[in-house]
């Protein structure tokens, strides 16, 4: 026992990434219990119903799904569907036990992160736990806990808590590998088109306009107020799957899965209108400019460089818009040609 769990410990702190920690975390508790499935969930509010959706699952050793909690709604169940867990929920509870349809024992455990339950554990198939056992769950939920909460700091950006340039980097060039094999089979030359109700990934670049004057009449440090504000205007114009990350000084990047050009269109207008309507004390109003791109078969460094292409047409025409690469292309408003010489050059305005 003891012998498998320092395993088991060294394993959860040897992960880097917040699913690979998932699994880590459920083949452990699976051992120590004896039980027969473990499940994660994510737990999150949409217009204040309770709702979960299945992060990782393992059954008899073998994990059998990890879903990224960024790629779509599958799966998605209201919590009243589990009227024992939201009980325990609602009252704060620790865990929560009851007997499943086969006889079965289940076991629920909330995880609570600073009073907030952000996902839960369902034990399913265990005899009774014994008290020292549950006391080394609680202990390996701690250690998970703490862990998970580091990975956080690591991935955040200190002033405004959105994912970091480095966590960027990361995750958007997965993603474009991802997309270049799934786009393998499209021919030569043939660039992908989305026709406006075909899902696709999307990238936008949003960029304070004349954010210098902001910290010229106010002063730096309220500048730094203005991009938390910001920060949280971004953060509650977006589904709970989308990323959005602090790219720079008051530049932000967003990245939207599996949504249609019209619905991308329109949370990036929704975006820039939340920032437009928004009363920023003493300083009255600002206003934001963003390109966007589809994120197709190509390099980081290329579609990055587009969606700047096309952040700084609408600097260069009114400031305050949203535009889009593809449709500036095809109207011969900008011009395709690759710029493999770095995205500053589009900075240096
Ligand atoms: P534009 O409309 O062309 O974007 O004009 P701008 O003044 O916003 O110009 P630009 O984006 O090139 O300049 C960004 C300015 O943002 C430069 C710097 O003074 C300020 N800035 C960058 N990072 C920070 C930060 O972390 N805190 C504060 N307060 N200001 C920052
Ligand atoms: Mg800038
Ligand atoms: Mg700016």
């Amino acid at each position: 026992m003891m012998e498998s769990l320092l395993r088991h410990m060294v394993e959860l702190t040897g992960q880097r990434d917040h699913n690979l920690l998932d699994v880590a975390v459920i083949s452990a508790l699976q051992e120590t219990v004896g039980a027969s499935q473990v499940r994660m969930m994510d737990i999150f509010w949409v217009s204040n119903q309770a709702m979960m959706r299945p992060r990782a699952l393992i059954t008899n050793n073998t994990v059998s799904a990890v879903h990224d909690s960024t790629t779509g709604r599958r799966g998605d169940t209201p919590l009243t569907h589990y009227p024992i867990l939201l009980d325990c929920i609602e009252h704060q509870g620790s865990r929560v036990e009851e007997t499943g349809p086969d006889g079965e024992t289940i076991l629920w455990i909330p995880i609570w992160q600073n009073d907030v339950a952000t996902a839960c554990l369902q034990i399913t198939g265990i005899a009774r736990v014994a008290p020292a056992t549950l006391n080394v769950m609680e202990g390996i939920l701690s250690v998970y806990r703490n862990y998970q909460n580091l990975l956080d700091y690591s991935e955040r950006d200190s002033l405004t808590g959105l994912l970091n340039r480095r966590t960027f980097d990361e995750k958007f060039s997965r993603m474009a590998n991802f997309q270049n094999v799934r786009d393998s089979h499209l021919a030569p030359g043939i660039e992908r088109r989305h026709p406006n109700d075909v899902e696709g990934h999307w990238l936008a670049v949003v960029d304070i306009d004349h954010f210098k004057r902001v910290n010229d009449q106010f002063g730096h440090l309220y500048g730094d107020e203005v991009l938390i504000l910001v920060a949280n205007l971004l953060r509650s114009s977006f589904r709970t799957q989308d990323l959005v990350f602090r790219f720079g000084g008051e530049e932000f990047v967003v990245l939207l899965r599996s949504v249609s050009l019209t619905d991308a269109t329109s949370a990036f207008e929704r975006l820039r209108t939340n920032i437009e309507d928004h009363y920023f004390p003493q300083l009255g109003t600002i206003t934001v400019s963003i390109g966007f791109v589809s994120i197709s078969a190509s390099t980081p460094v290329v579609i990055l460089g587009h969606a700047d292409q096309a952040l700084y047409y609408g600097k260069s025409h009114g400031r305050n818009q949203v535009c889009f690469y593809d449709e500036l292309v095809r109207r011969g408003q900008l011009h395709s040609e690759v710029n493999n010489d770095h995205a500053e050059f589009f900075f240096d305005s």
